[in-house]
């Protein structure tokens, strides 16, 4: 068996690339290092069963050569981080939208099987918790680049039924919920990692709004191993799944839970969201899945909950070479 990764050097890629190999799998990935890291597969590189392309996934001549040569392909390459899109609004919208069309066009030529990452991001502001994949999707207008995200997701999203329903193409849908662990960077505003150097550092943690919005962390080798087992159950193919974990925390708290577990001084700082990315965002309240559907499809049960996943992120940012 032969996997094509794209996004593979990435915070989640990456742990899928390890947890393939390990099971014999032969590994592909393509990434263009955006925000993807040669650091996250160091400890993979030499490994014979494992092939790395640098390049963008928009690339047809690289991506045609790669999907010919793979059995599926879990396309995870895309624009990440709610900070880096607001910021840069152009790229988040091509690299979702174009990158998804390639690899849906060149996975219809080879008749390779696709799992699609998307993201709980679809649902937008809705408030009609937890959130059920056929549930009604409520967005913020154009004006706010923030809902460019759940748009360009959500074009990827009806692309890959599309191929499904019209081509026969074999495409599962996986939305992913907050997703942590080792090698998340706090660089594109993923709050966990943020709070937990923050901490480390004695600075105080920067709470947005009032931090009673709510979130549920999932960790990232429950997201992985969801994935290889969608992958392999056939009545998955042309499904959308939530993945994620069900058990939802305020931020404000979460700041707390993690100023307590690293025992450090830092203190709490409120800031206003319009401070934090632009006037005028728009934050989602309470999000959490309804998980329903992938358990009964993959008996998906998250193994790890919040505790366990602060103390490994905590124990990766104290000893970042383990
Ligand atoms: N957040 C925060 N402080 C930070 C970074 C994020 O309070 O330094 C909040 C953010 O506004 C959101 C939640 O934490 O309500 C989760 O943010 P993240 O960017 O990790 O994921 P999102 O849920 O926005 O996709």
């Amino acid at each position: 068996m032969k996997a094509l990764i794209t996004g593979g050097a990435g915070f989640i890629g990456s742990h899928l690339a390890e947890r393939l190999l390990a099971k014999g799998v032969e590994v592909y990935i393509i990434d263009d290092l955006s925000t993807g890291r040669l650091d996250n597969i160091e400890h993979i590189r030499s490994h014979p069963h494992f092939h790395l392309a640098v390049e963008d996934v928009r690339n047809e001549t690289v991506m045609d050569r790669l999907v010919s040569e793979c059995d599926v392909i879990y396309h995870l390459a895309a624009a990440v981080g709610v900070e880096l899109i607001v910021k840069s609004p152009v790229e988040t919208i091509e690299r979702n939208i174009l990158g998804t069309d390639v690899v849906l066009r060149l996975a219809n030529r080879y008749l390779r099987k696709v799992l699609i990452t998307s993201t709980s991001e679809i649902y937008g502001k809705s408030e009609a918790v937890p959130f059920k994949e056929d549930d009604d999707r409520v967005l913020g207008p154009t004006t706010k680049s923030r809902w460019s995200y759940s748009s360009s997701k959500a074009i990827d999203e009806f692309l890959a039924l599309a191929y499904f329903k019209e081509r026969k193409l074999e495409t599962i849908i996986m939305r992913l919920f907050n997703t942590v662990g080792p090698r998340q960077t706090g660089r594109y505003g993923m709050v966990i990692p943020r709070f937990i150097q923050q901490a480390l550092k004695g600075d105080p943690l920067t709470v947005y709004g009032d931090g009673q919005q709510v979130r549920c962390f999932t960790y990232v080798l429950d997201v992985v191993e969801a994935a290889i087992n969608l992958m392999s159950t056939p009545l998955a193919v042309g499904q959308v799944y939530n993945v994620g974990n069900d058990r939802g925390i305020t931020i404000e708290s979460l700041a707390q839970k993690i100023i307590e577990k690293t025992g450090s001084s830092s203190t709490i700082e409120y800031v206003p969201y319009a401070k934090a990315y632009e006037e005028g965002f728009e934050d989602m309240r309470v999000r959490v899945p309804d998980l329903s559907k992938v358990k009964a499809a993959i008996d998906y049960q998250p193994r790890f909950h919040l505790d366990d996943i602060l103390e490994f992120v905590i124990d990766h940012f104290k000893n970042p070479l383990d």
